[in-house]
């Protein structure tokens, strides 16, 4: 599907990434280059390969190599939104005793 402007192509790829949130039943790996991950649909196998640069990603999705001047896709906001939480996740272990151990206090 081709978004006829960058505003529209982020929408896109937004919504996608919620759905994928909600839908559930993707994986990611890490690549050999840093930077790069795999995002894999566990239903079928179905990899692409995401490179996340400073302002913009890049995707062998065919969404993103239709709107490639965009530079969004799902995956690259999929990928983004995990690694946020995963940073999250380990801010929360460093400060807060409770995730320390276990949570059993
Ligand atoms: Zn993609």
């Amino acid at each position: 599907m081709k978004a006829t402007n960058k505003t529209e192509a982020q929408r896109i790829a937004y919504f996608g990434m919620k759905k994928m949130e909600k839908e559930g039943g993707y994986a990611f790996t890490e690549g050999t280059v840093s930077n790069w991950f795999n995002v894999v649909k566990e239903q079928d196998g179905t990899t692409y390969g995401v490179l996340l640069l400073e302002k913009r990603g890049v995707c062998n999705c065919p969404f993103w190599e239709e709107n490639s001047e965009f530079g969004a896709c799902k995956h690259i906001y999929w990928i983004r939104e995990e690694l946020a939480k995963e940073a999250d996740f380990q801010s929360l272990t460093e400060t807060d005793p409770r995730w320390l151990h276990g949570g059993g206090i």
